[in-house]
């Protein structure tokens, strides 16, 4: 198909105007793959137009002088490096919509903006910032499976329209980032790797492993040296599901804390109207990544919980201390007070469980798009403290008395879930039959006058 004729498809003003992409590289290549599709007639500038064969047959090829002359719209896609062959094209580029594409290999490569370089290099032309932020591959892909966000900004806000309407002639998604000024940010945009998860998941691997040296110690090397149990099998299953459910309270708290410190800061200086210290902005603006975060570990305690009845040291527990039961010709009585405890204790966990995914649910854009600020505020403040609420309710309840109890305090330390707010509620009595079956791992109920399986 001609040019010409692929270019008669649709009726946009701006899809009649022939765009001009400068270099048939990677990006070139694509981008003008992707105009022609979407009927723009394109015309490529090349050093060596001659040799360009990968292009399309269908795409026309020039020398630079001649493929300026055919647009007003021209996409650069060289790298800055070579920008050193438009001032001599400084007479074809009077008055015309010059769009930089380029990124850089690190943030804050040049003391200037390629944007604002080039704005320098070629006065005449009307520099415009973006499509940086989108590949080659997206482009050929068709951006099906890839990011549509196209960052745009320039200082003729007419000339950015038309860069603008371009993009979305292309199916992206163009957001209007002001003047050139802002070029500098929408070239560091693409070298960022997850700047807003970097300190919720570096506080949430130091809480990781804190609690893990913490739980090695008082569960594993505490009754290795005063009772000689091995009982190293527990750092599979029984260490994480106790790190999981501190983490992820530990983490879920740091989401609404530092809310309550900006309050206190407002109000200890009189004014909402000066700025927070940098540690508390930086802390406020991560809170959707901590609680997604939290939201993992959670979602960790849950599943690891599910599985603790089929684990082979738990199914031997119970079946020993059934037999043991047995042997003893003992009539269990059902324990009214621990019943309550225990289906309150999972009560308060499914609930507080459900709203943290509706917390985590909510905080995805698709879902926070379709909500306004007010519904949004009530999801994330009010029912985000109800869910932090119940999480501690379940894990006050799970620890019930013990933290009271001085034998708690392996070698002096308080356990992990007096940490976090997490206990064990099972009691010891000192007798033979238990000794025995606290060798074993099993812990007995005093009020409930039952084993209770492992220490989990
Ligand atoms: P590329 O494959 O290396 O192509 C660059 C093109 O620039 C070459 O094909 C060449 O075209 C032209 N060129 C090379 N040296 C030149 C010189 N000395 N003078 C004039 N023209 C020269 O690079 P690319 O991947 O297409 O990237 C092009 C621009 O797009 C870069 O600024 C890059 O940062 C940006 N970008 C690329 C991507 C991507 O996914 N690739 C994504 C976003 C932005 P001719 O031989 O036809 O002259």
């Amino acid at each position: 198909m001609e040019i010409s004729e692929m270019a008669a498809v649709g009726g946009n003003e701006h899809k009649q105007e022939t765009i001009c992409i400068l270099g048939t590289g990677d990006f070139g290549h694509s981008l003008g793959m992707r105009l022609l599709k979407s009927g723009y007639p394109v015309v490529f500038g090349s050093r060596s137009p001659q040799e360009s064969s990968l292009l399309p047959s269908c795409a026309q090829i020039f020398t630079h002088t001649e493929a300026l002359k055919k647009a007003k719209i021209i996409f650069l896609a060289v790298h800055r490096e070579n920008y050193d062959f438009l001032p001599a094209l400084s007479s074809f580029l009077d008055g015309k919509v010059l769009v930089d594409v380029s990124n850089n290999l690190r943030k804050n490569q040049y003391p200037e903006s390629n944007a604002q370089y080039l704005s320098k290099l070629v006065p005449k032309a009307i520099v415009v910032k973006g499509f940086n932020t989108v590949s080659a591959w997206a482009l050929q892909s068709g951006s099906l499976d890839a990011n549509k966000q196209v960052f745009i900004c320039g200082d003729d806000s007419k000339s950015k329209q038309q860069v603008m309407d371009v993009a979305r002639s292309l199916g992206l998604t163009p957001l209007d980032q002001g003047s050139l000024l802002a070029a500098e940010e929408v070239e560091n945009y693409p070298l960022q790797l997850f700047p807003m998860w970097r300190l919720p998941l570096t506080i949430a691997f130091g809480l990781t492993v804190f609690f893990f040296f913490y739980c090695v110690v008082i569960d594993i090397i505490h009754p290795y040296v005063t009772t000689n149990t091995d009982v190293s099998y527990k750092l599979a299953i029984s260490v994480p599901n106790r790190i999981f459910p501190n983490v992820s309270l530990i983490l879920l708290s740091l989401v609404y804390l530092p809310g309550v410190i900006a309050a206190f800061l407002q109000l200890n200086r009189g004014t909402k109207y000066e700025r927070f210290p940098s540690w508390l902005d930086r802390w406020m603006l991560c809170r959707k990544q901590l609680g997604l975060v939290a939201l993992a570990f959670a979602f960790l305690h849950v599943l690891y919980t599910f599985i603790l009845p089929t684990r082979y040291s738990v199914r031997w527990r119970w079946m020993h201390s059934m037999i043991e039961e047995s042997k003893k010709n003992k009539t269990m009585e059902l324990n009214k007070v621990q019943s309550w405890r225990v289906d309150v204790y999972f009560a308060l966990g499914m609930m507080g469980f459900g709203l943290y995914v509706l917390l985590g649910i909510t905080s995805l854009p698709s879902v926070s798009n379709v909500v306004n600020w007010r519904e949004f505020r009530f999801v994330q403040s009010k029912l985000g403290h109800v869910t932090l609420l119940l999480c501690t309710a379940h894990t006050a309840v799970y620890g019930w008395d013990r933290f009271l109890q001085s034998k708690r305090y392996k070698w002096k330390l308080p356990q992990a879930y007096m940490l976090g707010m997490h206990s064990r509620y099972v009691d010891v009595e000192k007798n033979d039959t238990h000794n025995k079956a606290l060798k074993s791992g099993l812990v007995y109920c005093t009020s409930c006058r039952i084993y209770m399986g492992p220490r989990l």
